[in-house]
């Protein structure tokens, strides 16, 4: 389904990030990921890519600093000829209830998750709008469609999330670009880990988490041509959470 694109996945070193990353390779896209720290991680990663018969190169960048992000766009491009699908999906939580929250503590995960996804789109607009066509992705979360108690920081990028999609889908719909989000509920994943648990999972009308290749399947969707005439939309991918 993706043969001859490049994606570029954000936070592509684990969790749902890496599953998307497999799932686009099986489906024969060349892959260039990015990951915060974790190299070893990352190089198991990219071994597993290229087990699958794809190109994969990862990049170890912060994709809340705007300089860092520029500039390895610049060089993906140059590693891989271009650039047609992007996934923002880097993301972190720092819960904490309101009194207890610090502000560096919403600074970065506004920083991370939502002006993550904004420096990481900017990069590659000027491409997409070139050869008018693209698909970007991004994670929101459902905790950004219906808030969650401590999470005031995490709810408010990827509400922030939700309007960031709107907003380019509208500015790059005629020019063959389509922007859409995907809200995924409890995915089973390292950031939820500590998480699961039985009470959790009642009140989970399916009574379970997903899987993150539950999520990759969905993204899988929306990078290829069977979505062409979808964007702008939130998807959520929850088990019936949020319904
Ligand atoms: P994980 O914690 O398992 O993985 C996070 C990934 O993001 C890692 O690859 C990490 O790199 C990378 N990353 C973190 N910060 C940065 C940064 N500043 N710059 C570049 N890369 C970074 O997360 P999940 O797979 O669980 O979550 C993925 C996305 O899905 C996130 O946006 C999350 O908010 C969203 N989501 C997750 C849900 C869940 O239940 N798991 C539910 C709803 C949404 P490294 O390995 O180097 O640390």
């Amino acid at each position: 389904m993706l043969k001859g694109k490049t994606a570029v996945v954000t936070g592509g070193s684990r969790g749902i990030g890496k599953a998307i990353c497999l799932k686009f390779a099986e489906n024969g896209a060349d892959i260039a990921f990015l990951y915060a720290g974790n190299t070893v991680k990352a190089e198991e990663t990219v071994k597993e890519l290229e087990g699958l018969g794809v190109k994969a190169k990862a990049y170890q960048c912060n994709v809340a600093d705007a300089d860092a992000v520029a500039a390895v766009v610049k060089e993906i491009v140059k590693d891989f000829g271009g650039i047609q699908i992007l996934v923002n999906n880097a993301g972190i939580t720092k819960d904490k209830l309101v009194p207890m929250m610090k502000a560096a503590d919403f600074d970065a995960v506004i920083d991370t998750n939502l002006k993550g996804a904004f420096y990481m789109t900017k990069g590659v607009y000027p491409l997409f709008l070139k050869q008018k066509g693209g698909k970007i992705i991004n994670i929101s979360s459902v905790s950004g469609l219906t808030g969650n108690p401590g999470q005031a920081n995490y709810s408010a990028s990827k509400a922030g999330v939700i309007g960031l999609t709107k907003s380019v889908a509208k500015e790059l719909a005629s020019r063959g670009v389509c922007c859409n989000a995907i809200a995924p509920g409890f995915i089973a994943t390292e950031m939820t880990q500590a998480l699961e648990n039985d009470t959790l999972k009642d009140a989970i009308p399916m009574k379970r988490f997903g899987e993150a290749e539950e999520v990759a399947k969905l993204a899988l969707f929306l990078a290829s041509e069977h979505s062409d005439y979808i964007t702008g939309e939130v998807i959520r991918i929850d088990g019936g959470l949020a319904c």
